[in-house]
């Protein structure tokens, strides 16, 4: 069957995967399209480096002003703003744990993913796309934050009536074939 398939197609289908309300994507979460994109963000929320700088240079400026509004985020906590420029409607901006500095980071991370998905719920909203919180120079071990990112949205869903999609971007082959292989042992 393989090989009747076009090399597009094959590299399409190499790049996103789903199941139920969950899709693997890799790829740029500035494009894209869905209710909310999560913003790896720091306790200032004024911006910063990684996946924090790209949604800013792609949000614009306007993103910045209304982030000077909020007051910063405690580590774990999450805050909303619109999504400006973007292709996503809003920002849920989340502050991750860093890693050989902060305390209780399984939890404090797992915190991340449940209080983003909540602030879609209070807002009535259907779909988010997470990068991979705390992974780039915060230096959560990739394996274990894929775990807790998909065990925390697994168990937030299953404890939820409405249905909510939720993509996780991956921005790199390493990256997206480590959440596929989590993801399909959490499903065994
Ligand atoms: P943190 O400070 O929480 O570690 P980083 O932005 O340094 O945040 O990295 C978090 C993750 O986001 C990393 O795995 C990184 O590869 C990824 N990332 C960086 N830019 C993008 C992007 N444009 N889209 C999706 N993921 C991205």
């Amino acid at each position: 069957m393989e090989n009747f398939l076009s090399e597009e197609l094959k590299e399409i289908l190499k790049r996103e995967y789903s199941k139920g309300n969950i899709i693997l994507n890799l790829g740029d979460i500035t494009k894209v399209e869905v209710d909310a994109i999560v913003n790896a963000a720091n306790e200032t929320l004024l911006g910063g480096g990684g996946v924090d700088g790209a949604i800013h240079a792609a949000a614009g400026s306007e993103l910045l002003e209304e982030c000077k509004t909020l007051g910063g985020c405690r580590t774990g906590e999450a805050k909303i703003t619109k999504g400006y420029n973007l292709p996503a409607k809003n920002v849920i901006h989340t502050v991750g744990p860093i890693y050989n500095t902060d305390k209780n980071v399984e939890k404090l991370l797992s915190d991340c993913y449940t209080n983003s998905l909540k602030l879609i719920v209070e807002n009535n909203l259907n779909s988010i796309a997470f990068p991979g919180i705390s992974t780039g120079v915060y230096g959560y071990p990739k394996e274990d934050a894929a775990r807790i990112a998909i065990e925390s949205v697994l168990s937030f869903l299953k404890n939820h009536k409405g249905d909510i999609k939720v993509i996780f971007v991956s921005f790199s082959e390493r990256d997206f074939d480590i959440y596929k292989k989590i993801f399909e042992e959490s499903m065994k």
